[in-house]
């Protein structure tokens, strides 16, 4: 139950240095302080909601190497079984080693690594710009990320719910569509798929439809098939690479993809 989730009091509390050891940006103060956690060179810009097994952030990870991304999973065991794939791929794809010294002043400590910022470093190895974290979004989401961090989150193949009552479970609502839009910056977009119809329309009623709300106002539909570059990329790596999408295209089932984009903030008078 959510009684064992570890969650974060807020999103400057959360230490993102032990999930992406490779952007920890190298300190030059000496005195920091404990209680903060250690300064990154890059944020998490990639949240994969319900992410399952893992599928959507491996294929995204070696297309964009210094994007962070994060898969967030409710149950345990799944959690831990992706956390456990990304280590098994960032073993076999290892961080190159820092540059050694090679001054001809006598050797006082071998192999002693440069200062330098291992992330600056290109081309680097994928898989250590994915993480993943157990955690409830429908209650936890604002406690990770701080406001606009986000330039795209996934929905993919969300649990459809589809008794009546179960509705509420559903991680597709007016309310969590203005949560979203909270994290997600102006620009950014919020991928959907799911082989359910019943559930796609849901999706579109509640972001940009009669059920939305106030998040209305906040998003516009955009024609996935218009999208271009990484967007268009990652529409074809949802639909191609997560483990349920998969399952679709063996079953022969059809997939409903709507993308919607986070518009500007609405001017207040
Ligand atoms: N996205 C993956 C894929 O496409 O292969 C997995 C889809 S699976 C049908 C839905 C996943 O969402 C499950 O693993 C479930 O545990 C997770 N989930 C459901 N509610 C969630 C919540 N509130 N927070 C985080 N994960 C959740």
């Amino acid at each position: 139950s959510d009684h064992s989730l570890i969650y974060p009091a807020s999103p400057e509390s959360m230490d993102w240095s032990t999930h992406f050891p490779a952007f920890k940006a190298q300190s030059t103060e000496t005195n920091e302080t404990p209680s903060t956690p250690p300064p990154m060179t890059r944020q998490v810009e990639i949240a994969d909601i319900g992410c399952g097994f893992g599928g959507l952030i491996v294929a995204l990870s070696p297309l964009f190497p210094t994007t962070l991304m994060l898969g967030l999973e409710l149950r345990n065991q799944v959690t831990d079984y992706v956390i456990n794939r990304i280590a098994a791929l960032r073993s076999q794809n290892p961080l190159p080693l820092p540059p050694t010294y090679t001054s001809t002043a006598p050797i006082t400590a071998p192999n002693q690594p440069l200062a330098s910022d291992p992330s600056q470093q290109t081309p680097s190895p994928p898989y250590h710009n994915i993480s993943a974290l157990r955690s409830n979004t429908m209650k936890f989401l604002p406690n990770i990320f701080p406001r606009a961090q986000l330039t795209s989150i996934f929905l993919c193949f969300p649990d459809p719910h589809f008794k009546q009552r179960k509705h509420k479970a559903r991680i597709v609502s007016a309310q969590l569509n203005a949560e979203y839009a909270y994290v997600v910056r102006p620009g950014g977009l919020v991928y959907t798929i799911t082989d359910v119809e019943e559930l796609h329309s849901w999706m579109v009623r509640h972001f940009v439809g009669e059920e939305s709300g106030d998040a209305a106002e906040l998003w516009e539909r955009v024609d996935e098939k218009g999208l271009e570059g990484d967007e268009g990329v990652c529409v074809r790596i949802m639909s191609e690479e997560t483990e349920e999408g998969k399952k679709v295209t063996r079953n022969g089932g059809r997939k409903y993809v709507a993308v919607f984009r986070r518009r500007e903030n609405p001017e207040w008078p």
